[in-house]
């Protein structure tokens, strides 16, 4: 489509009604638009959809975006097209006509955007058709994809790097809210973004206080985080589809609103439950980690982790989807020396070379690292992605009741990870 004569920050009112930008948005936006490439790190709900929505309509051409989010894409062309911008997508939940619209639509430049899955984006095909097309940018949303050390690794996102060979003049942008240094390094390397500026926004999202106990009894000490939070949104996470069953089960029977996801269950299902989770009021979704990339819901109030996760990225993705609306929410998470145990069994038997698990194994000394913590909680996680901090934070449990040494839980959990770490090495 023709270019917009606007300035940015004309569009931003004019189209989606904001005042100003938010953190790195501007500068991001500016690079794009001038034809540099960008790599943008933002916390969940920071904004990164604009950095790239923004140069899509202000250059020429249609901006294709590359996401693994087959499910939402549907969500965001129509957000999009009610801002009465000419969006649409190609997946394979469209039927043949539909799909041959699309390309038709592509073809005759009527496009602003183009929301594309990796799988269909690196077909002979799809790219013959968009080497006839003008091309504002590439997208690359939820880069961390490409990481093969993390649990959202897609293999066609590492074909993404023959973007740059085949449109070496079309400026890209790879988005993600999490990636540690290494991971950020692979994203560059893998998408041959070396000429790429780097946007690294503050990791901080000071709404969220993070809370973490030692398990005991995790049942009852679910129920007591629960107990003053009838009628709040919420996710729950376990490691197992088994459990996560067994909890959605339970906590209705304890009067909750809650339901199952996970990978196994029928993708209608699937489907239902995570629409009910976002349109209905006060529903606790129990689920393993297939549940989450993506989800766009402001007011989750909590994130409550029955299970370690595996390394602090993914435990900081997975609470980042608490409190989007930026009112107050917490980060809960009981863990055991049985979690640690089953996350390194499951990471001896994976298949991989001993290099990835070495990494893995490190990622999760790390995550117990933070479990351990008799300090700031907030600082320990920030300073993992290399992020400033402050001593105190104030909104987290070590910080509003500092535990003594002597303290029975601190020692429990001295214990804990003495056992871990003999048995590890
Ligand atoms: P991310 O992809 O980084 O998780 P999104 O792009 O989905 O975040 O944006 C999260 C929310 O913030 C959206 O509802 C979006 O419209 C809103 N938003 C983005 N930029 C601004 C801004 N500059 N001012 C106000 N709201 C914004
Ligand atoms: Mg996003």
């Amino acid at each position: 489509t023709t270019p917009h004569t606007q300035t940015p920050q004309a569009l931003l009112q004019q189209l989606y009604g904001y005042d100003s930008f938010r953190g790195d948005q501007e500068a991001v936006i500016n690079t794009l638009v001038a034809g540099g490439d960008a790599l943008v790190l933002m916390p969940t709900g920071a904004g990164k959809s604009l950095c790239y929505q923004l140069p899509s309509i202000l250059r020429p051409g249609v901006g294709i975006v590359i996401s693994p989010l087959i499910a939402l894409m549907q969500d965001q062309v129509n957000a999009m097209r009610q801002l009465g911008v000419s969006a649409a997508y190609l997946n394979s939940t469209l039927s043949i006509a539909e799909q041959n619209h699309v390309e038709q639509q592509l073809r005759d430049q009527q496009l602003d955007l183009l929301y594309i899955a990796p799988e269909r984006l690196i077909q002979e095909r799809t790219l013959q058709l968009l080497s006839q097309c003008q091309l504002a940018l590439f997208a690359i949303d939820e880069a961390h994809c490409v990481s093969q050390w993390g649990h959202d690794f897609r293999s066609d996102y590492l074909s993404l790097s023959l973007l740059h060979d085949y449109f070496p003049q079309v400026p890209r942008v790879a988005l993600t809210a999490t990636a540690d240094v290494r991971t950020r390094q692979e994203i560059i390397h893998r998408l041959s973004l070396q000429q790429a500026q780097q946007f690294v926004g503050g990791f901080d999202r000071p709404n969220i206080r993070y809370a973490i106990a030692v398990k005991s009894n995790a049942r009852k000490q679910l129920l007591a985080f629960l107990k003053n939070r009838q009628g709040e949104a919420g996710i729950v996470y376990c490691l197992s589809r088994r459990k996560v069953e067994d909890t959605a089960e339970w906590l209705t029977k304890q009067g909750y609103n809650a339901l199952p996801y996970h990978a196994g269950l029928p993708a209608q299902l699937r489907e239902s439950h995570q629409n009910r989770f976002l349109r209905e009021e006060g529903v606790i979704i129990v689920a393993t980690i297939a549940f989450g990339m993506g989800i766009d819901k402001p007011d989750v109030r909590f994130v409550a982790h029955l299970d370690l996760p595996k390394s602090i990225e993914a435990y900081y993705q997975e609470t980042g989807r608490a409190g989007r609306d930026g009112g107050d929410s917490e980060a809960w998470m009981v863990y055991g020396l049985q979690d640690v145990v089953r996350l390194q069994q499951m990471l001896a038997q994976s298949e991989g070379a001993e290099q990835f698990k070495r990494v893995e194994r490190h990622k999760l000394d790390a995550m117990l690292g933070l479990c351990e913590v008799t300090s700031c909680r907030r600082k320990v996680l920030l300073n993992y992605f290399n992020d400033e901090a402050s001593e105190h934070c104030g909104n987290c449990d070590n910080c509003q009741i500092p535990p003594e040494t002597w303290d029975a839980s601190v020692a429990a959990q001295k214990v804990l990870s003495a056992i871990y770490r003999t048995g590890q090495r």
